[in-house]
């Protein structure tokens, strides 16, 4: 082979190695990480419209479970890992019809390990989905005239109070430039300050107060520990509803309005151009990934597009000057 050709071939093996190479690294971490103790990345792509399907899918075969014995409950985690597990985790290509199949199957009885389209990868996926949105759906509690009535359900809300307008679009991983140059690792919702910001899931609140780049900042932990809640930017001199780090809260109530506050060692500082709240999910599966270099947070756009209906209606309560929810739920997954 002529010097030439052959320096031209070694370009083009080190362009294909240089484009693959970040496509069978991460897809080897997703196989290998549970022979390292925990998992060490979590790729969330999950579309709201697959989320939409598994929820329906889990009620309707926890109804049917609940009346007919040979029907069996298809859980809305299983469901999508099953999905994750047939699409190796790219759900672009994933459609309602998949998990409606799942289902059906999971229903007449089979075992998921047989459904799935992989046994190496399934524990992985069900495990990362499992973190992810273990804290979706569950049992709860309402307050009726006639007592307390329990539910099983959806009892996770949109961070955006009911009758709230926000804004938004796909924006995590882009740039920002604040501070050091480091990549979005959340999803910000644009809207008016003061709107009442709302805990999506139920949680101990693990930090509060002034934070050079979140300004003030509420974090919340799943009970399970797997999910850190982060809402930053809100409202000066008035941000939180009685938040305190250690509180116990539930998913739909008013934790703290949204606002413009952050980009500033010194508290108190509207620094925000345009109010929005940035809305973060990290998830932690070692003690190690919650502040060091190997953080996981996820990609909110199409969990914020599943959850954009799913709003906690609030009142104004004159004497607090607060706002609450109408309808408050009780988590009944609360551990003693
Ligand atoms: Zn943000």
């Amino acid at each position: 082979m002529p010097k030439k050709l052959r320096i031209r071939v070694c370009y083009l093996l080190a362009a294909v190695l240089l484009i693959t190479l970040p496509t069978l690294v991460r897809r080897r971490d997703a196989v290998t990480v549970a022979a390292e103790g925990y998992i060490k990345w979590v790729d969330f792509d999950v579309t709201a419209e697959v989320m939409r399907a598994a929820l329906k899918y889990d009620l309707e075969s926890y109804e049917a479970s609940r009346t007919d014995d040979t029907v069996k409950h298809a859980p809305f985690v299983t469901l999508i890992a099953l999905a994750a597990t047939k699409y190796g985790g790219d759900f672009s290509r994933c459609k309602a019809s998949d998990i409606q199949t799942f289902a059906e199957r999971l229903m007449a009885g089979e075992a998921p390990e047989d459904i799935a389209a992989s046994s190496k990868t399934f524990p992985y996926f069900l495990e990362a989905y499992e973190a992810a949105l273990g804290g979706f759906v569950g049992n709860y509690a309402v307050q009726t005239d006639a007592g307390l009535s329990k539910r099983y359900g959806l009892k996770v809300f949109s961070p955006i109070a009911a009758g709230y307008s926000y804004s938004d679009y796909d924006d995590f991983g882009a740039a920002r430039s604040y501070g050091y140059r480091r990549p979005h690792l959340g999803h910000d919702m644009m809207g008016s300050v003061g709107t009442p910001i709302i805990a999506v899931e139920s949680g101990y609140v693990e930090a509060c107060g002034w934070n050079q780049y979140g300004g003030w900042r509420i974090g919340i932990r799943s009970f399970d520990g797997k999910r850190y809640y982060y809402y930053a930017h809100l409202r000066k001199d008035h941000p939180y509803n009685d938040i305190y780090e250690g509180k116990i809260v539930t998913a739909g109530e008013v934790i703290g309005y949204l606002g413009m506050t952050g980009y500033s060692a010194k508290e108190n500082v509207n620094n925000i151009d345009t109010p929005h709240l940035h809305f973060g999910v990290q998830l932690i599966f070692d003690s190690s990934q919650k502040d060091g270099w190997n953080q996981i947070w996820l990609d909110l756009w199409e969990y914020t597009r599943f959850l954009q209906n799913v709003r906690s209606a609030v009142y104004y309560d004159k004497e607090s000057g607060e706002f609450y929810p109408k309808n408050p739920i009780l988590d009944l997954d609360i551990p003693d």
